[in-house]
């Protein structure tokens, strides 16, 4: 008997990093889940590592046509939906002098604005006592240089948890968010030099408490429960950055 036996999860993003590793978590466990993300070559990959034992669905959380798409796919497929996992999201550095309107826009329109509507499209599909946990991060409170947008866009969604909660409350549909510190998802590399992302690893690193990244199997455990088992928590933010913006 698996820990999430009998649950229907919609994970955001859950072709590669974070979201690819709850899903690993949550199927491991006995979940059925639903992944999504922009690129069908990825889910396709991300399908793979899964050994086949969960569906994906491509779309763009920025756009609402896709997330109605979704959220058709998901009621054809598991009918309701006990946990969402609310994941997908891109952390460009924006520069405070050069970073454009534009590149400010798909920030806010695939962090924020995509989060908000994911929930608005897929609340409907979840009942009393099921849970939405937004992946949220500690680079809203520890200032690193060139963040500022990305910051910006997640301290917008740490305030939805909040507000949301309220929303769906009478609903019995829990809100609440995990703020990650640093994962080693490979995502560094696609945003810097490999020189730069290895010194800025390092610093990570020498500057964490417990000396090491968090582990996909860490952050999975943590929104789980938030998910699942915390049934008198909403509206909240669960730290998950081995206490480096704690200490
Ligand atoms: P990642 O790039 O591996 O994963 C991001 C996922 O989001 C991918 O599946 C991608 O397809 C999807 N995505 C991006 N834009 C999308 C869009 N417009 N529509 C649909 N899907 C889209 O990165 P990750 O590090 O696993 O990030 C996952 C989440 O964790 C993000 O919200 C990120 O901000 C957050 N986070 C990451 C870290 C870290 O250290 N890696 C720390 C704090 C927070």
């Amino acid at each position: 008997m698996g820990a999430y036996n009998g649950k229907n999860v919609v994970i955001t993003g859950g072709s590669s990093g974070i979201g690819l590793g709850m899903a690993r978590a949550l199927v491991d466990g006995g979940a059925r889940v639903v992944i999504t993300g922009r690129s069908r070559t990825s889910l396709d990959a991300a399908l793979k590592q899964l050994g086949g034992r969960a569906s994906a669905v491509r779309g763009d959380v920025s756009s609402l046509a896709d997330l109605d798409a979704l959220a058709d796919r998901v009621k054809e497929e598991v009918g309701s939906v006990h946990g969402l996992f609310v994941n997908a999201g891109i952390s460009p550095l924006t520069p405070f002098e050069s970073t454009t309107e534009a590149a400010y826009d798909e920030v806010f329109a695939t962090n924020a604005k995509g989060a908000f509507f994911t929930v608005q499209k897929l609340a409907p599909l979840m009942g009393a006592g099921s849970g939405v946990v937004f992946t949220t991060s500690v680079a809203n409170t520890v200032g690193l240089p060139d963040t500022s947008v990305y910051s910006a866009s997640k301290a917008a969604v740490r305030s939805m948890a909040r507000t949301l909660s309220a929303d769906l409350l009478p609903r019995g549909i829990r809100v609440n968010a995990i703020s990650v510190g640093p994962v080693d998802t490979g995502i560094l590399e696609r945003v810097m030099t490999r020189e730069a992302a290895a010194e800025f690893k390092a610093e990570r690193v020498a500057e964490n408490p417990m000396r090491r990244f968090g582990t996909y199997e860490e952050i999975a455990g943590a929104a789980a429960f938030l998910a699942f088992d915390a049934t008198y928590t909403t509206g909240t933010e669960l730290t998950v950055d081995g206490g480096s913006s704690q200490l």
